[in-house]
């Protein structure tokens, strides 16, 4: 089953919530007024925070993507032998 991997740059969020709309459980409310991606590892090296999440889950998120409008969601699939 193909896994994708959610980098999420919080620091270009504007809390515009169009994400927590679409996918609620994916992307929650902070007390900041941002959004966090939930279950998510913060990357030191890119300074995003990241989630790998199965097909299942790729439709919702990636429409949390589409609607970003800061294009603080980016979303790419992980090849197989990664
Ligand atoms: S849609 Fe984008 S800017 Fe708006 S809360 Fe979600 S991540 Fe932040």
């Amino acid at each position: 089953m193909a896994k994708y991997r959610i980098e999420f740059d919080r620091e270009l969020c504007i809390g515009a919530l169009a994400c927590t709309a679409v996918a609620e459980k994916f992307w929650p409310r902070a007390d900041d007024g941002k959004v966090d991606l939930a279950n998510a590892a913060y990357n030191e090296e890119t300074k995003k925070w990241e989630l790998i999440i199965d097909e299942e889950d790729f439709a919702v998120n990636k429409e949390a993507e589409e609607v970003c409008p800061v294009l603080a969601i980016k979303i790419t699939k992980i090849e197989n032998n990664e």
